[in-house]
């Protein structure tokens, strides 16, 4: 949606390409660490799910075998216990309300132009949960959270799940991000959430740390490989926070310069709300994925 808003056709072919002929791009990505957070490891709270932000930038990230899928899929297999159902938060379901898939069967939804067939063709058959909509919807109740069943899988959730989850057996259900509220009411959404972790929800942000695509494309189209300071320093900022648990400091975040050019629009950003505000501070934070795609920060977060 956005991003088709944004680019022209033959940019968003060269994103694809670029980012296909280029594995050298996915500069400075990290080793996906293998560890369980301590919290996992106790009796008490061992069905606690924990909560992942994921960054997932190019859709051709669907299909390539790189780094960043690769981390996509060791996200999965850190999981301690298999979820119940996942919550998605999408950076591309951006639109003027709060709601939720309520289909049995969602379709998948391929929100962009210019890519190789291949990426058309895929499908995540996972099915809904018509009753986990209802619950978060009344979770939320003092929102108005209202399903709807016009809505699917799209890519910002099919592109992380189909390496994360590939055998779709799961139960998914999206909720959308109403554009008109405020960064710090994301977060109190995403609070409202946090019950679902002891009901077995995977709750799972998609977006990116920073995301300016028209940079990003440039960047790709030069062949530069050379990470701005300013997505560098909101990438650190940002990090910073998250190790804080200070999502005061993460709401305001794109009041500044370096904010605002690392979002010229914050959809891709406010993912991040959800899942830090669905955090609770005594969960430990890590970053099972670290690094830039172009100027795009491809940072994964996860809490518990
Ligand atoms: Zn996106």
């Amino acid at each position: 949606m956005r991003e088709r808003e944004l680019t022209r056709r033959e940019l968003l072919e060269l994103f694809g390409s670029a980012v296909a002929l280029a594995p050298a791009l996915a500069c400075k990505a990290a080793p996906v660490s293998k560890d369980k957070p301590m919290s996992e490891t106790t009796t008490n709270d061992a069905a606690r799910m924990p909560v992942i932000f994921v960054g997932h930038g190019s859709p051709m990230n669907a299909v390539l075998d790189n780094a960043w899928s690769r981390g996509f899929a060791q996200l999965g297999d850190a999981l301690a216990h298999t979820p119940k159902a996942i919550l998605a938060v999408s950076a591309h379901w951006y639109v003027p309300g709060t709601f939720l898939t309520g289909n049995a069967q969602p379709k998948t939804i391929h929100d962009f132009g210019g890519f190789p067939r291949e990426l058309y063709e895929i499908q995540y058959p996972a099915r809904g949960h018509v009753d986990l909509a209802k619950r978060v919807s009344s979770l939320l109740s003092s929102r108005a959270a209202s399903l709807r069943e016009d809505w699917g899988y799209d890519h910002g959730t099919w592109q992380v799940l189909r390496h994360m989850r590939p055998q779709a057996d799961l139960p998914v259900i999206q909720l959308s991000i109403d554009h008109r509220l405020p960064p710090a009411e994301h977060v109190a959404i995403g609070r409202a959430l946090t019950p679902l972790r002891d009901e077995g929800v995977l709750i799972v942000g998609s977006g990116n740390i920073v995301h300016n695509l028209r940079h990003a494309i440039r960047g790709l189209s030069t062949g530069s490989t050379e990470i701005p300071p300013w997505a560098e320093a909101f990438d650190v900022h940002v990090q910073n926070a998250l190790e804080q648990h200070d999502n005061d400091y993460l709401a305001r975040a794109l009041s500044d310069d370096t904010g605002r050019m690392a979002h010229p629009t914050p959809d891709h950003y406010y993912p991040l709300l959800y899942t830090a505000g669905a955090a609770s501070r005594d969960d430990a934070v890590s970053f099972p994925i670290v690094g830039f795609d172009s100027s795009i920060s491809m940072r994964s977060v996860r809490w518990g």
